[in-house]
């Protein structure tokens, strides 16, 4: 099966619980695991975090959610128009963090590297971050099959 979703929601923390939701619905067609419905949201929530938290800080603006499934693979892009990361090979080292002031353990990144597939970090300061991530999917028996 082929689906894509789009998202765009203001970058206010409560919205940290809509994009989780919005991405284990996604998922829900092709009968995922509670553990890979964990995974997927937990990497969600670390994007949007990002993106609300360093991203803006406190400044409005937009994050946007792109999810594409393709059979078993799911694309899941979020990305911001925030400030941008200097030096995104730093900020991706386990225990990094820039605001360590606000109780920041420094392990977004490491944990959706460790939930997903794959992870690729796009920035550019002053222009805003994309974060990419991919995961494949068990083969199950869905109802999908066959349509
Ligand atoms: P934690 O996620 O454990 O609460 P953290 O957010 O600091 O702490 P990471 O998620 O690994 O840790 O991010 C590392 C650093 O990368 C951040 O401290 C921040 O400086 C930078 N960063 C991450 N995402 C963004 C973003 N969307 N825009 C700007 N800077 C970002
Ligand atoms: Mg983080």
């Amino acid at each position: 099966m082929y689906n894509e979703i789009k998202l765009e929601f203001d970058a206010i923390s409560v919205n940290e619980a809509f994009a989780r939701v919005a991405v284990a619905a996604f998922v829900t067609p092709i009968n995922p695991t509670l553990e890979e419905v964990a995974d997927v949201k937990t990497a969600v929530s670390e994007a949007v975090t990002n993106a609300v938290i360093h991203g803006y800080d406190g400044m409005q603006g937009k994050v946007r959610m792109h999810c594409i499934l393709e059979d078993g693979l799911l694309h899941i892009e979020v990305s911001d128009q925030g400030k941008g990361i200097a030096n995104v090979e730093q900020a991706m080292e386990p225990l990094f963090t820039t605001r360590p002031e606000l109780d920041r353990s420094g392990m977004g990144f490491s944990f959706m590297e460790a939930f997903m597939d794959s992870l690729e970090v796009e920035s550019e300061p002053g222009a805003g971050t994309v974060v990419r991530m991919k995961k494949n999917f068990a083969v199950k028996q869905t109802q999908a099959d066959g349509e």
